[in-house]
This record gives structure tokens, sequence and C-alpha cells, in this order.
């Protein structure tokens, strides 16, 4: 044998000296984990207990009545996109409550993270046609949080470079009534890459070492900071210059080929914030043909029709989703499951991120429909805001677990949370030391391969432990690497036990992150439900086993 840690089942196992109806009227299994061999002698490995019971109560659970595909179907196409603060993300909050209240949930409730995030804005039609050199309809779709046309407007098409303040000085005066071209042509790259593919055993090798990092670079925060200011503030300074230029509206190129639309937001969604004009990303194989024909002199025109726009003169609260299966011994630690449930406008927001929301709310059905009761709660929560810098997590974090005291420096309070530098060290609330771990999903449909363990190295046995009973389903590996970008974030930056599993990479970055063809045709449901059955089982593990969940060294940053 290999001296590597190893995990190895042991089914079946009885617990001495208990009847069989007392240790939760069930045999259970004990998967020990992480012990290592060395000269044939296994040393170490505290065994960490597995439920294989409820492992197979949950599996039956979720493969034979599983509810993923109807619900997903249900969000993604009766209630459609939701961005968020949008009018469809108030249905989705609603739909959500009134289903997870149908799963006989406790405490299903909304709470605000924010009092004043933006105002709603929501996406109805949009028409591109290029009228002159020749016709021909011209796909594309505008950014959030910028203004609709009003109904049709025409206008030349011409090229301009916005990028800084001298930029602005150059087209003061010359963009009335114009269509501005804001990008260069981006060349077409053929990919050799298949569009849709699992992780292989090369890929899944490779994380599971971990690459020792390059040495920070020790102003690094600072210089993030001082960019991501600038860039916000030339933004409110492009947006103003635009509607004060009366610019009829701006065109950029999407940044994925074969016709993917790939947009976010422009504008601002903060009310009294310049707006700008019109915003459009169009698809790159039809932009370079705008770019190429103004840049052969011809005289290009074209017809836009936008039906999109605010629906609020004021910022909104916005809030995030919680339904409880309430814990009986330890009720008030929590384990914490979630997804995010805002998402872009023009998919459905199926893989980013109604993949995530239904698996989750399944997880909870799943321990429901089982009976399982906990000895620690198990909260499931849908956040909003994910999109714009997860707000809806970070405003959770910050209000239950732990925050740095508010920065008094004006610049800084004007930062995002994320970038804030609050004075003084880390606050701790009361349910920062209940709080036993957070499980997020949020990288597209693709199954579930194994977990991060962002460098929780005592979390590694027992991630094995909780995986051996899904390797059949091709979950098994436990990275010590970290990953970034989604709701578990905020919860590692205060110390806590946040993850994110590894997942395939199905055609998550390759066609369907922020596209529009982010819609449900590219889900696959079986992946879905094998999530579904793997995060019910991390969630109850989490919740009964007999020490809390362990935590990683925290480094205060201000220590
Ligand atoms: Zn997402």
């Amino acid at each position: 044998m290999s001296p590597v840690a190893t995990a190895e089942v042991v089914a079946g196992w009885f617990v001495p000296g208990k009847g069989k109806d007392e240790v939760a009227g069930v045999w259970r299994g004990v998967v020990l984990a992480g012990l290592a061999w060395v000269s044939g002698t296994a040393v170490a490995g505290a065994a960490e207990q597995v439920d294989l019971d409820m492992v197979a109560r949950i599996r039956q659970e979720a493969f034979a009545r599983s509810q993923v595909a109807a619900s997903l179907k249900e969000l993604t196409e009766t209630i459609g996109p939701r961005l968020t603060n949008s009018p469809a993300y108030a249905r989705s909050t609603a739909w959500a409550r009134t289903r997870l209240q149908g799963y006989g949930l406790a405490n299903v409730h909304e709470e605000v993270y924010d009092p004043a995030f933006g105002r709603g804005w929501e996406y109805r039609a949009s028409r591109v046609e290029l009228l002159s050199p020749r016709a021909m309809p011209v796909h594309a779709a505008p950014k959030a949080w910028t203004p609709g046309t009003g109904g049709p407007v025409e206008g030349e098409v011409v090229k301009a470079t916005l990028k800084d303040r001298e930029d602005l000085e150059k087209q003061k005066g010359k963009l009335r009534g114009k269509i501005v071209l804001l990008d260069d042509v981006r060349p077409y790259k053929p990919s050799d890459k298949p569009g849709f593919r699992r992780h292989s055993d090369e890929d899944l090798g490779e994380l599971r070492t971990f690459p020792v990092p390059e040495d920070a670079e020790p102003d690094a925060h600072d210089k993030r900071v001082e960019a991501y200011r600038k860039r916000q503030a030339f933004e409110r300074e492009l947006n103003a210059f635009l509607e004060q230029e009366g610019a009829l509206a701006t065109l950029s190129v999407s940044s994925r080929d074969n016709g993917i639309l790939r947009v976010t937001g422009g504008g601002s969604r903060k009310a009294g914030e310049p707006v700008g004009v019109t915003a459009l990303v169009v698809a790159a194989e039809h932009y370079n043909q705008l770019v190429r024909a103004v840049d052969r002199g011809q005289d290009v025109r074209l017809r836009i029709d936008v039906d999109a726009g605010f629906t609020s003169e004021e910022d909104l609260p916005a809030t995030n989703v919680f339904a409880d299966l309430p814990g009986s011994g330890k009720a008030g630690e929590v384990v914490l499951i979630g997804a995010h449930l805002d998402s872009w406008h023009t998919g459905t927001g199926a893989s980013d991120n109604g993949a995530g929301v239904v698996v989750m709310m399944e997880a909870m059905r799943i321990l429901k429909a089982v009976g399982a009761r906990p000895k620690r709660t198990i909260r499931l929560a849908l956040w909003g805001g994910e999109e714009q810098g997860l707000h809806g997590s970070s405003g959770y974090v910050a209000r239950h677990l732990a925050d740095w005291p508010e920065p008094t420096d004006p610049e800084q309070k004007a930062l995002p949370r994320a970038y804030q530098r609050g004075t003084g060290p880390l606050q701790r609330r009361r349910d920062y030391e209940r709080f036993a771990a957070y499980f997020n999903f949020d990288n597209g449909t693709g199954r579930i391969r194994g977990i991060y363990a962002q460098e929780n190295h005592a979390a590694v046995p027992i991630f094995k432990a909780w995986l051996e009973p899904f390797n059949d389903l091709d979950a098994e590996i436990v990275s010590t690497r970290n990953t970034g970008s989604t709701d578990h974030i905020p919860f590692d930056r205060v110390g806590l036990p946040g993850f994110q599993f590894v997942q395939d990479p199905a055609d998550y970055f390759a066609h369907v992150h922020h596209t529009h063809l982010d819609t449900y045709d590219h889900v696959v449901p079986d992946d879905l439900k094998q999530a579904a059955a793997i995060i019910a089982s991390f969630a109850w593990h989490a919740a009964t086993r007999e020490e809390r969940f362990p935590r990683k060294p925290f480094r205060d940053r201000d220590e």
C-alpha cells in the first residue's frame, strides 16, 4: 500500500453497548479515514463516523423521487432570469418560500441584507437592424441597469475609443445622435477544445496537488483597490459624458465567439447616479462586420429598439431567502448550505446559479423526506446580489457571524465590503462560535467530483470519509487548494469553514457563464441529482458529528 492517506469502509458497523434502536434507530457504517500506512502499520486516523444507513436513504430519495428538474424548469422558464431587485427576482423569492414551506421546513423567511442595494431593472425586448450599407438583423442585448431607447431610434454608427479622460476630451461634441462602437474588431479564434467536458483523470490529479503560492506583493491589496476605485470613477464620468453628449447608444463586442452574447451590467443601479445611454453587447461575428464597414468608410446606419429599463426610482432593499431544518440538542449551532438565486438577465440563469438553487432546495427536501432529525440546525440560504460582488452572503456574515468595525474614512466607506479596511480587529458575533460550516454549489451544472478544502487540513480526512459512499458516483477528490469567486468566500475571509465543491467543467465557461445560452437545455439533471444527494449527506454529517467542524488557523488582517 502506498504511504498516503487512504479511506476504508467498514460497512454495517454496530456500535457496541447500544441497542440498534438507540443509535438513531439504525445500524451505522463507519468510514475509517486518514489512515496512513507506514511499514504496513496503520497509524493516526481517528474514525470519522459515516452514517451509511442515512446515506442509503438520501440516495434513494434523491434518485427515485427527484424534484430538481421540475424545480429548475419552474425557476428558469416560468420565472426566468432573476437580476437582483428586478420584479422577477421578487417572484423567485416568493416561489422559493412557497416551495420550501411546502417541504415542511421551518423558519422560511426573507431577510434584508442591504436596505438600499439599488434600483429595479428589467429587460423585455430588443431589436437591432442594420439599415446601411445593407439590411441585416444584428444579434445584440442590453447591459443591465442601462436605459432603453423608448421606441425605435436610428443613427449613424461611428467608432470611438472612450477609455480615459483624454479620450472623452477628444470626442467632445462629436457623438450627438451617434451609435458608438467602443471596441475594435475581435478576431475569431477557432477552438479545438470540446464545448462540453468532464474532468479527466489528469485534471483531477492536478487538483490533488497544492502549488506553493508565489510571494504576494506587499501592496497587492492596495493596488487592486486603487484600480477598482479608478475604474468606478471613470465609469461614472463616462456615463455622464454619454448622457451630456447625447449619444444614441454604445455597442461592445461579446467576449464569446459563435454568436454567444455574454452580457453583465453597465450604467448604474444606484439612484441619482448617471446611467449613460442604451448600451448593447453585440455578437462578435456581427460586431466585427460593423467595425470593418466603418473602417472602409461606408455609411453605416442602425435602427435600435430596446425595451428595457428601471422599475423603480429609488434604491430598493435586497433580500436573501432562508429555511431551516431545526436541530435538537445543538439547535443553536448551524450548518449552512446555499447558492445564489440572482442571475444575469439574457439567459434564464439556469447554470448560474439556478442549478445551485434547486440542488440546495432539493437537499433540504430530501433531508425532510427521509425524516432526518439533525443535532445541529441545517439552514438553507438562497443569496441575492452574488453577481454584483457576493453582497447577500457578505451581508449575512457581517450581520450574524463576524465583521470588521465600519471604516470611518469616507473613501473606505464607499468601497465594497471586500475591499474595505475595517478599523480594528474582527468583531465576532455570538453565532460565530456556534457556526459549523457552509457548503456552496456555484460552478454550473457539472457533477461533483470532490471538494476544495481551502487549506483546512483538518477537514481533509473528514471530507474523504464523507465522500467515500459517493465514490461510485465519481465524487472522490479532496483538493487542499483554495477556490474563489463565489459565496463561500465571505465565510472563509472571517475564518469560518466555507467550501465550494469541485465540479465537472461541463460547458460552463465555454458557452454558458453569463451568456444568453445559460438556459435549462445546458443543465444535466442527473448531475444535479448527484449533487443534491452528496450535499444532503454532507449537511447531515456536519450537523450530527460529535465535534464542531474544525477550523483552519485564522490570522486577522489587522493583527
Ligand atoms: Zn454564480
